[in-house]
Parts: C-alpha cells; structure tokens; sequence
C-alpha cells in the first residue's frame, strides 16, 4: 500500500513537472501477444499513466523467423498502430538475414505505416555486416534501433547479442541511435561496456532487473541515456514502472526515463 501511494507521488511529480494534467509516460518497450495488443496493456497503461506504448511483434518468437514469418508479425503491428493511433507506436521487425526484401519492407514500415524504429532480436549479432544496411537506412531516418541485449551464464541464445556487440556497433556508427534493451542483462558490466558511447541509451524492461540496476544505469550514463520499457505482456507494467520509482531518482531524472528521453527521440525521426 505504502509503494502504491509512493508511486502515485512521484508519478503525480513527473506529470507537475510538465505543468500539465496529462500524464506523458512513455513505455518504449512492449510486445503484442500473438497479433494484437494483450487485452490488458490500454487498461493497465490509463491506470498507471502511459500515454503512449511503444511495441513490436516478434509473431511466434522463431529465432529465424523467414521473411513471410517477419513480413506478417510487421503487418500486425502496423495494424494495432492504425487501430490505436496516439496510444500505439512500432519499430518494425527485421531479419538482417533477408537482405534488400527485408530493408525494403523496413522503408515502408517507417514510410507508410507510421513506424518510428528498427527491432533487433536474435536473427545474427547487432553487429554482423548484414545489419550495416538496415543500420545505414535507420541513420538516415533518424530512427532508433532498438537491439534486444542480453548475457546470460547459462543459456544464450544462439547470435545473442551482449553489450560487447553493441558497443562495436555503436563505434562503426556513432551517428546510430541505439537503445540497448534490458539494459544488457547483466547490467553491472554492460554498463561499463556501452558507457563511453554515448549514442547508446538503454531500456530499462526485463524481469531480473531491480531499482538498484536502475539507480546503476543512472549513475553511469546519466539520466538522459536510460528509457522506460516494460517488456510487456512477458512483464508486468506495474512492477516495471515501481524499480523506476523506486531507484531514488530526482523528479528531474525520472521525467526523462519514463518518457522526456524518448519523445526527444520521437521528435527526431524523418518520417
Ligand atoms: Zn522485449
């Protein structure tokens, strides 16, 4: 109960701070469940504050998912977007592995359907030379790319990507807006990893990760490199949005991660 009205607090600050009713959260990080939206994420984000939910659709989360396979997970975000504009943005999935059809498919994505980023997943590491095109045409609109990051003791997955992936990429392409998602996983040593490049912004999604990794991140990158993400619907909204708030943060600080960090980014883009 104490955490529930502790969070109101602060929240009710962030949305002082702009001098406005209107709650301006931003949560940079969902999924659809399936093809659409988890029937829960609009009632959890009015109840908590979210104005907008940045998502993608992984469709069956295959690790090499084919074109067809991207093609439609792409078309089923695009569609929620259409369905809920203003309250559901995309990154439009791709698979570096399908080459000009993929980077083509991406140009529509941000073109036509009012996509505002790249989604990276496990199809080859952030920075294999297959992804240098896609990175290249996300330069040029001024997208982000945001690259699922993680480094596990047991389990990696196959072509994983890990901070020490990111951080090549970040150095071939200082001009890449880069958003490192869950923070690397093991946020203690990511941090080091990405600190010096400071085209890379983290995300602050994943299940194992606490206000102390929150209150690391800050301490490292500064407030103006750390985004608010769920992870929603594999997350819960709520807790998510409680390690932000809980990791001893100035209003000022909180501001930017649960939203002024991300609509600066929005406000950059070609689209
Ligand atoms: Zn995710």
């Amino acid at each position: 109960m104490l955490m529930i009205w502790f969070m109101r607090f602060k929240i009710s600050k962030i949305a002082e701070s702009h001098g406005k009713e209107k709650l301006k959260l931003i949560d940079a990080h969902i999924h659809l469940s399936g093809s659409d939206l988890h029937p829960a994420t609009l009632a959890e984000g009015e109840r908590l504050g979210i104005r907008l939910f940045i998502g993608s659709c992984l469709g069956e989360f295959n690790l090499q998912p084919s074109f067809d396979e991207v093609y439609k997970a792409n078309n089923d975000m695009a569609a929620v977007i259409r369905r809920h504009l203003n309250r559901v943005s995309g990154y439009c999935y791709v698979n570096p592995r399908h080459g000009e059809q993929a980077i083509s498919d991406f140009r529509s994505r941000i073109e036509e359907d009012s996509m505002i980023g790249m989604k990276l997943w496990v199809s080859t590491y952030c920075n294999d030379p297959l992804v240098f095109p896609f990175v290249e045409q996300a330069i040029a609109y001024r997208v982000p790319i945001l690259i699922h990051t993680w480094r596990k003791t047991v389990s990696q997955l196959p072509y994983e990507s890990t901070a020490f992936h990111i951080a090549d990429l970040a150095e071939r392409y200082p001009e890449a807006i880069i958003i490192m998602a869950h923070m690397g996983g093991q946020v203690e040593s990511a941090m080091n990893t990405i600190a010096p490049y400071t085209n890379v912004r983290v995300d602050t999604s994943g299940t194992p990760i606490g206000a102390s990794e929150v209150a690391i991140a800050v301490e490292r990158l500064g407030a103006n490199r750390v985004i608010f993400g769920s992870d929603l619907p594999i997350a819960c909204l709520a807790s998510n949005i409680g390690k932000v708030v809980g990791a001893g943060l100035t209003p000022e600080q909180l501001e930017l991660i649960m939203g002024g960090n991300m609509e600066r980014i929005l406000a950059e883009g070609i689209r």
